[in-house]
C-alpha cells in the first residue's frame, strides 16, 4: 500500500492538479477547496519537509528560492497590486491536514486580522 501524501501523487503526477508553476524544486497548483478567489499551494518536491517544523539551515536555500517562486507567482496571477496572504499551517494547532510542507497563497478578496 503506498503511503504517499495526496501532495507526493500530485508532484509524481499519480493524480491531476491544475499546476500553474513547475520547476526542479517546487509545484505549484490550485487549491481544491479553494477559500479565495485566487489560492495556489506551493509545495517542495522533496518529502523530507513534513512541515515548516522540519526546516533546517541546510534546507533554508529551498524556502527562500520557494518564496521567490510565491513572489513571481502573486504578480503573474494579479495579486500584489492589492495585497495577498501566504500561510503555512506548522501542526495540529494549526489545523495542518496534509504532512508535506505546503504554503497557501491566496489573493483576490480581502483578509481579517488576527486570523481564526
Ligand atoms: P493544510 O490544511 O494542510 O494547511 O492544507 C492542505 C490543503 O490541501 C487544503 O487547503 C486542501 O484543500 C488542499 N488539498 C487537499 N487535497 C487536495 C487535492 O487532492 N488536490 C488539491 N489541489 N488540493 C488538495
Amino acid at each position: 500500500m503506498s503511503d504517499k501524501t495526496i501532495f507526493k501523487k500530485i508532484i509524481d503526477k499519480e493524480i491531476p492538479a491544475q499546476v500553474v508553476y513547475e520547476d526542479e524544486l517546487c509545484l505549484a497548483f490550485r487549491d481544491v477547496a479553494p477559500q479565495a478567489p485566487t489560492h495556489v499551494l506551493v509545495i517542495p518536491k522533496t518529502t523530507e519537509l513534513k512541515s515548516l517544523d522540519d526546516v533546517t539551515p541546510q534546507t533554508e536555500a529551498l524556502i527562500g528560492h520557494i518564496f521567490g517562486v510565491i513572489q513571481r507567482l502573486a504578480r503573474e496571477l494579479g495579486l500584489a497590486e492589492d495585497g495577498y496572504r501566504v500561510v503555512s499551517n506548522c501542526g495540529e494547532n494549526a489545523c495542518q491536514t496534509v504532512p508535506h510542507l505546503h504554503f497557501h497563497l491566496l489573493g483576490g478578496r480581502g483578509f481579517a486580522w488576527p486570523p481564526g
